[in-house]
């Protein structure tokens, strides 16, 4: 059994089919190797946490302003004039 690198408890062998791995009880590492089955760590706070990021460090601008800005057009001259 091997030690921990993190806290030196005793890891537990873990198997899942062909895969076998260690994590340690105690501090929650795990050495897990790079496989299809790799566990994704809360990916739902990330995204919440770089939304939050934009949301604080992006100054509020009006979508639709920039939109027209960056499609400014020169107006058309009217053709047919009527005096
Ligand atoms: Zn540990």
């Amino acid at each position: 059994m091997d030690e921990c690198p993190r806290c030196q408890g005793s890891l537990e062998e873990l198997s899942l089919g062909d895969v076998s791995t260690v994590s340690c009880p105690h501090c929650e590492y795990a050495d897990i190797p790079v496989e299809h089955e790799s566990v994704p760590e809360t990916p739902e706070s990330w995204r919440d946490a770089l939304n939050r990021f934009y949301e604080e460090t992006v100054p509020k601008v009006d979508p639709v302003d920039v939109e027209s800005e960056a499609d400014a057009k020169p107006e058309p001259e009217p053709i047919a004039r009527e005096d």
